[in-house]
């Protein structure tokens, strides 16, 4: 038995929680009823963050508020490098308080501070993209359909934008949404996760300093039934942005549906590296821990599933079990932690749950397995689990934790068909140095990125979006705004 984790309590243990208040039309609002959400750490169990609740009636002033500033704002309507200049001071100032920002997630979500660092870094350079963007967006003309009709296509805002974010990446998620929508010259309502609301308050924040107009971005914390669905349904909103569970992806969906609204669905995954025996099993042994792990494996690009050829199998993962027993599991706040606390004690539990299901059904604990003790917080040991089969739960469903399932092959043909066995095609990886080799892989496996020889790299400039379950539409990109914007064609005769 391992020591318990010795967790040290930082400085905002012994604070008041920070309390946060809703941001509707430009104004800090409490919720009319008074109630709050309060949220404990999950790395350290004290509470950090309280945030205003809000309700119906909160929902629909936001929607008023984002309504009005569309109807007759100046953001509409304003010079797109106006516009542009605006999100770049966001970026800048995102890049003053990026610290802040990320201890807020790094205690909120329990993610290692170090990650969290990274994550802040990104978004501010996905804000420098998004300005760029703004600028470039334009429509088309057509002068070729006679001598006296020229035809000019618009790309104008789509309006109204409910976004709605998990609690895995709360400020690079709405990050990967609301640049854009604002870019285009969307007005929006975003409820983040009710777990990790904290940064996205601090971001709203950000804006109105940034010279973003009241009414522009409004935020409102509380639960997915009473401020999400709402939000799904009103009829003043025209696109609704979504990122989380493939189950809430559906009925939003649903609901979007019974108003014609305009969704992009960013969902669950169930991702497969491939590892072939010519590959760099070092390198590839290093991307199975990093994509099983990273965020504690509550990832949507999690490479959850491990698929191995039989040839190299027992050397390849003896190297893997040994990098994976080397990660550092522990105080999300420590700046030496890969590992850090799972996001709530029910999560744990049913992440506990699959590992006791796939031994049950077969599978062999290879390493980890167990909840890890430790004098606060909740924190799960990274476990790889062996002689997993298509079939089984745990190689079929997104598991959401530190938890890696290897399955074996012997032929590209069976690498694919596992690859391809899930509802899910968000992402995979294929590592092995054969340019054939890759080349089939990367165009057989449906999913709406493979990584050839690396894993889990992000770039602004390049889509992000899932196949079958893991989403409708792209984040990202150079036509991330478009996604923002209705077509109107104008037909000039004369
Ligand atoms: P979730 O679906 O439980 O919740 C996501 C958001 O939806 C939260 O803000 C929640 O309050 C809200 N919500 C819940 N019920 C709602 C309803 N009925 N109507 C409207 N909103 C509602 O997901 P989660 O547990 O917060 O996040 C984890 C999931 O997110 C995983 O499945 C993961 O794969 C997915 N995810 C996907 C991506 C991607 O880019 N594809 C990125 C990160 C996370």
């Amino acid at each position: 038995m391992n020591a318990p984790l010795n967790i040290a309590m930082p400085k905002e243990a012994s604070q008041a929680p920070k309390a946060y208040k809703l941001l509707i039309d430009g104004k800090h609002v409490e919720a009319r009823d008074g109630r709050t959400i309060e949220r404990a750490s999950p790395g350290h169990g004290f509470v950090v963050s309280r945030y205003a609740e809000a309700g119906a009636a909160e929902v629909e002033a936001a929607m008023q508020a984002a309504h009005k500033a569309f109807e007759t704002g100046p953001w509409p309507r304003m010079k797109a490098s106006d516009r542009a200049a605006v999100l770049l001071k966001a970026a800048d100032l995102i890049e003053t308080r990026l610290e802040e920002i990320a201890r807020l997630d790094a205690l909120e979500s329990g993610k290692p501070i170090a990650q969290a660092r990274g994550e802040i870094g990104g978004a501010i350079d996905i804000w420098r993209y998004a300005a760029s963007l703004a600028r470039t967006l334009h429509g088309e003309s057509y002068a070729n359909l006679g001598d006296d009709m020229l035809g000019v296509v618009l790309r104008e805002p789509i309006g109204v934008v409910s976004i709605i974010t998990p609690w895995n990446f709360p400020f690079l998620i709405v990050s990967q949404k609301l640049p854009f929508a604002l870019a285009a010259g969307c007005t929006a309502v975003v409820k983040p996760s009710e777990m990790t609301s904290a940064s996205t308050f601090v971001l709203g924040d950000i804006l109105l300093e940034a010279g973003l107009p009241a009414g522009v971005v409004n935020i409102l914390a509380g639960f997915g039934a009473d401020v999400g669905a709402p939000m799904v349904s009103h009829p003043l909103v025209e696109m609704v942005s979504f990122t989380g569970s493939t189950r809430v992806g559906k009925t939003t969906m649903a609901t979007a549906s019974n108003s014609l609204k305009k969704v992009s669905m960013e969902l669950g995954g169930k991702n497969g590296q491939i590892v072939f025996p010519d590959a760099d099993l070092e390198a590839a042994a290093d991307a199975a821990v990093f994509g099983g792990f990273f965020n504690a494996g509550e990832c949507c690009n999690a490479g959850s599933r491990l698929i191995v050829h039989e040839a190299i199998a027992d050397d390849f993962l003896a190297a893997v079990k040994t990098l994976s027993q080397k990660v550092r599991v522990g105080d999300p706040l420590d700046d030496r932690t890969k590992v850090g606390a799972m996001i709530s004690v029910d999560h744990m539990e049913k992440v506990a749950g699959y590992v006791t299901a796939a031994k049950t059904d077969g599978g062999n604990v290879f390493t980890g397995g167990a909840r890890l003790a430790s004098n606060a917080g909740q924190y799960l040991d990274p476990t790889i689990i062996r002689n997993v089969t298509e079939d089984m739960a745990i190689a079929r469903e997104e598991v959401f934790g530190p938890v890696l399932s290897v399955l074996t092959f012997e032929t590209i043909e069976k690498a694919l068909h596992i690859a391809n066995n899930t509802p899910y095609g968000l992402s995979a990886g294929v590592w092995s140095a054969s340019i054939d080799t890759c080349m089939s892989v990367a165009r057989s496996v449906r999913s709406g990125t493979v990584w050839v020889n690396t894993f889990m790299e992000g770039y602004p400039e390049l889509p992000f979006g899932g196949y079958k379950q893991s989403g409708l539409g792209r984040e990202l990109g150079k036509r991330a705004v478009e996604d923002y914007t209705e077509e109107k064609t104008i037909q000039f005769h004369r």
